[in-house]
């Protein structure tokens, strides 16, 4: 229960429903305290309330906001009280939808209220915001634009191809065409970044039993979590660690020694530890003295036990779980890859797969625009590349995505 509880309507009746509840519409965007009465005229509650006209508001439509007592019964009653006078609850991202629908934002800007919703760490929070508040959208407008223009001088050859075109201008546009291309595979090349920051990153602790995984776990998340035992496999299950590195959230796994066992159990252990281990962002390959670390590709190479002496290998991080030495390089050492790996503080990338289909899609169209003199099939590429550059921001074709995008939000955004 919260203290307070904030209840959103949103369409053409919300004035009369307002009036109806609150005894008349106060004045536009301004808290006003009134008292809420249900039909046989009892009063609900005591609430801030504020009218949202259209077509400034969040959905564009005319709305409301109730500020009420967070009680059961003040929310139940209010509720109850707004469905009998017509109004229905919203469907999860409905507001959204409709600001999305009624072009107060587009369906990246959508996609950034989601995000940042859902958000756990700061670096996910700046990215999010970057996106509601129409970074990559501007992004997308500018690139739109530009192609626009290309179209434009495209059509121009066809409608008078006997005006022969000044060969300058058509190099000029063969080069803003390779410009814009460039621009584009950049936005590319990033890659699945952005999306990493937002759905977090997996880190694996891979090594020989007994070397200390479980207990440089313990050490980095700073809490007993995994159970630390002097007895080789007893690391049963995969286990997963929530650290924010940096602001960005990574899932740290703890594989279980890694080895082959008769026990099902344990079997099962290891199994999913390879699978998770196989997809993972980084390897963390731990050793000690005496047991060396997995041979990973690109692992993060970690001595443990340094404490007991011996010498660590070239190109490995020496640590010791038991007296914290080297621990806080480690962490370090850990927030710069996570930090590399998702690219935060870049201003405006592709956050979703969707994104980058759609952008592979319009740079391919472009590049094949680029490739040919027939100004009608450049101008058919350009056409394309608008097409699926549109359908990230919301403007062509995107019906029967929309139902798989809002569903995705929480009831009231
Ligand atoms: P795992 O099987 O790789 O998960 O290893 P554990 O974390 O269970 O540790 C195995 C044993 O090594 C335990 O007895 C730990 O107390 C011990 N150990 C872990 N880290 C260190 C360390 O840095 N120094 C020393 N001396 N012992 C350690």
């Amino acid at each position: 229960m919260a203290a307070v509880a904030v209840l959103r309507i949103s369409g053409a009746d919300s004035g009369r429903i307002l009036a109806a509840l609150a005894g008349a519409v106060p004045p536009p965007r301004r808290a006003s305290l009134r008292r809420l009465r249900d039909a046989r005229g009892e009063t609900l509650d005591r609430a801030l309330v504020l009218w949202l006209p259209g077509p400034g508001s969040f959905t564009g439509e005319d709305g409301a906001e109730l500020h009420l007592h967070g009680g059961r019964a003040v929310l139940d009653g209010v509720s109850a009280a707004l469905v009998a006078l017509g109004a229905r609850p919203a469907e999860p991202g409905e507001f959204s939808r409709r600001a999305f629908l009624n072009g107060r934002i587009d369906l990246t800007e959508a996609e950034g209220v989601a995000d940042l919703v859902a958000a756990e760490t700061a670096a996910q929070r700046r990215q999010a915001l970057a996106q509601m508040e129409g970074g990559l959208a501007a992004r997308l407008t500018g690139w739109a634009d530009r192609l626009r223009l290309l179209l434009a001088a495209c059509e121009a050859r066809i409608d008078f191809p006997e005006e022969a075109m000044p060969e300058e201008a058509e190099d000029a546009a063969h080069a803003e065409m390779r410009v814009l291309g460039a621009e584009m595979q950049a936005a590319l090349a990033e890659g699945a970044r952005a999306e990493r920051l937002r759905d977090g990153l997996v880190f694996t602790v891979a090594g020989a039993p007994n070397v200390g995984k479980s207990s440089l776990v313990n050490a980095l998340a700073g809490a007993e979590i995994a159970i630390v035992s002097a007895m080789p496999g007893t690391t049963r299950d995969v286990l997963e660690t929530r650290l924010d590195l940096g602001g960005i959230p990574v899932a740290l796994i703890d594989t279980a020694g890694l080895r082959e066992t008769d026990d099902p159990i344990e079997a099962e252990g290891v199994r999913r530890a390879r699978a998770r281990a196989a997809s993972a962002d980084l390897v963390l390959a731990v050793g000690c003295p005496g047991i060396a670390a997995p041979a990973h590709p690109d692992a993060l190479v970690i001595a443990n036990k340094i404490d007991l002496g011996g010498t660590v290998p070239a190109g490995a991080l020496g640590v010791s779980a038991r007296t914290g030495q080297g621990m806080a390089e480690l962490r370090a050492a850990l927030a710069e890859a996570a930090r590399r790996l998702t690219a935060a503080g870049n201003p405006a990338p592709l956050t979703r797969a969707r994104h980058r289909a759609a952008l592979a899609e319009a740079t391919a169209r472009l590049e094949a625009a680029a490739s040919t003199d027939l100004a009608e099939l450049a101008a058919e590429d350009l056409r394309l590349a608008l097409r699926a550059l549109g359908r990230i921001t919301g403007m062509v074709g995107v019906e029967d995505l929309l139902d798989t995008i809002f569903r995705a939000f929480c009831i009231g955004k």
